[in-house]
């Protein structure tokens, strides 16, 4: 197979280099996927249950034609359904698996080269074009194959892989990342803003997103390179690319390392305005990567991880143990935990939530748990316990009225009092990720000690963009003059009524970006830890007086695209050229 590279969206930096595993793959590749011969029976019957499910649909479809539209019109289902049952047709199938011990998608795939050669030699118009009645009855079998989950496959644990899949959840994803062997993600779909690709960039797993392709055969095993810089995958590297490759992997860690040292300088913009930066994470081994990037603070910590990482829940000892492992870490220094974040995209088998049609719009967040207080009850107990060594910011996610942070806060400060816990020990924050809590963020002010921006959601329930939703990404646009215009307000009320205001989404972790925010009048944002070296540089180079001037103009614009182009302009303009060097960067 010679080299070949294809473009996507890159969704997580770095150069990944390791052997190609698919995984959950229902776009139209096919793959040669190896098994063993322990595998061999169970991939025989699987090939077996497809076929049934296969000739019972086409039974169904062929009854339904027959009621409706008369027996005539069922022929052609009679013709698919003989077609799946010819025995030569199934035992050559059939054997392919047993000999050259493959998955069944492979042998079907031979299967079609060789009749479509037979029927491309028919001299008659007819006959030739029946090969799409084999390909019609193919497809339904591969259909029916489909949707095998990760853990129906081994992966190999000695050798650097990587892995390809239309798309993975974020429960699939906690487990997959914790694998040493891990050197890159390659998604035909996903979003940027899934919290799959949050998990990646968190442990500086390379990955692309939305790999566009026409590839229609990959072999597993093969050689394949993730450039999370560029956002190119090349399958089969030569000797010549892989060095290039290698080469440039090392220049990127150079490239960290000398933008690590801006960790030692004040966090001041050039006209000595102060700003504060921090890190999100989601486990607290993360907190040692947090500071080696030189994060003042953690400015969000998902515990949601904590129930997707693992098979039980954590009790309420573990759990201490964990808060106290970030907060002595960071001794001192601002660390906001949240409270579980479940529902949406995230399901862990902890929480039984029903299947809903629109879970972004569901039982998420506090939603949940203040119709199921009991486990939010205990992981506040468990907070308060660590804010005994450490203050504590508690955050809770997915507010969108008053009556559910005065409901949230009694909760908290009867835990509190019984636990005999002093006020002062900790901050009760809420976070602004709905339009309607931005929108009365005057009211919300006065229940809390700070609120956090979580612009990820903010933008997908502002936009109605789901986040995670490929088709509609190109709408989901950070700088909309709506969401310049919801910070902009939540910013001026914490001014004016004292509150600090956080950002803790994405959006912060873009230089540009960020440069907006704190034009807007944003002090403090938190953001993956690999984004700290490079925002703070920016920021550091860049003057207050000319961001404010900026952003303010910008909150006039029109739409996202004309923000765009004019602050890139103005920056440009107004800003050292060597901040643009990663120009690039805007990639929404
Ligand atoms: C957000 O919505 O911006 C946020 C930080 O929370 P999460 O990404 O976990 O939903
Ligand atoms: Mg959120």
């Amino acid at each position: 197979m010679i080299s070949k590279k294809f473009e996507g969206i890159a969704a997580s930096t770095g150069i990944g280099i390791g052997s190609l595993y698919s995984i959950k793959l229902e776009s139209d590749f096919i793959l040669r996927e190896s098994i063993s011969e322990k595998e061999v029976p169970k991939e025989l019957k699987r090939f077996e249950n497809a076929l049934k499910k296969s000739i019972k649909e086409l039974k169904n479809i062929k009854q339904r034609i027959e009621k409706n539209r008369g027996k005539a019109s069922a022929i052609i289902l009679d013709t698919l359904i003989l077609l799946l049952k010819d025995n030569e047709l199934i035992e050559t199938i059939k054997e392919i698996i047993r000999e050259e011990k493959v998955r069944s998608e492979w042998a079907i795939h031979l299967v079609r080269l060789k009749y479509e050669r037979i029927f491309e030699d028919f001299d008659n118009e007819y006959f030739k074009d029946r090969i799409n009645d084999v390909n019609d009855a193919l497809n339904r079998l591969m259909d029916n194959l489909k949707s095998r989950g990760i853990k129906d496959k081994e992966i190999p644990e000695n050798k650097p892989i990587i892995i390809l899949a239309d798309d993975i959840p974020p429960s699939e994803m906690a487990n997959l990342i914790t694998r040493e062997n891990l050197k890159g993600v390659i998604l035909t779909k996903g979003g940027l803003n899934s919290h799959s690709v949050i998990l990646l960039k968190a442990f500086e797993i390379p990955a692309v997103i939305n790999l566009k392709t026409e590839l229609s055969e990959i072999y597993d095993g093969t050689e394949v390179i993730v450039d999370g810089i560029e956002g190119e995958v090349i399958f089969n590297p030569s000797l010549a690319i892989k060095k290039e490759y290698l080469n440039k992997k090392e220049q990127y860690e150079k490239y960290l390392i000398e933008l690590k040292s801006v960790k030692t300088l004040p966090s001041k913009t050039a006209d000595n305005f102060p700003f504060k930066i921090m890190a999100n994470i989601e486990l607290p081994e993360e907190v040692d990567l947090a500071l080696s990037f030189g994060a003042e603070g953690i400015g969000l910590f998902r515990t949601e991880f904590l129930y997707l990482f693992s098979d039980n829940e954590p009790t309420l000892e573990e759990q201490e143990k964990i808060y106290l492992t970030v907060l002595d870490k960071m001794n001192g220094k601002p660390v906001v935990i949240r409270t579980v974040d479940i529902g949406g995209e995230k399901k862990s088998a902890f929480f039984s939530i029903d299947d809903e049609d629109n879970p972004a719009l569901g039982l998420r967040g506090v939603r949940y748990f203040l119709k199921n207080p009991k486990i939010l009850e205990g992981q506040i107990k468990a907070i308060l316990k660590s804010s005994k060594k450490h203050k504590v910011k508690i955050l809770f996610p997915m507010v969108t009225e008053v009556e559910e942070i005065r409901e949230l806060k009694e909760m908290t400060l009867n835990i509190a009092k019984a636990e005999k816990i002093e006020r002062e020990n900790f901050d009760i924050g809420i976070m602004i990720e709905v339009p309607s809590a931005a929108l009365i963020i005057d009211k919300l002010a006065k229940e809390v000690d700070y609120v956090s921006i979580g612009t990820n959601d903010l933008i997908q329930y502002t936009l109605a963009v789901d986040r995670g939703n490929p088709t509609v990404n190109y709408l989901y646009k950070a700088i909309n003059p709506a969401i310049l215009r919801l910070i902009k307000m939540v910013a001026d009320e914490g001014k004016k009524s004292g509150i600090e205001v956080q950002i803790c989404g994405e959006m912060a972790s873009n230089p540009i970006f960020a440069m907006v925010l704190l034009g807007l009048g944003i002090r403090s944002i938190s953001m993956s830890p690999i984004a700290i070296p490079l925002v703070k540089r920016t920021l550091r180079a860049s003057c207050i007086k000319n961001l404010k001037r900026i952003s303010k103009e910008a909150l006039n614009l029109s739409s996202a695209d004309e923000v765009k182009e004019f602050v890139i302009e103005s920056f440009l303009k107004s800003c050292p050229k060597t901040l643009f060097e990663n120009i690039n960067l805007i990639k929404k």
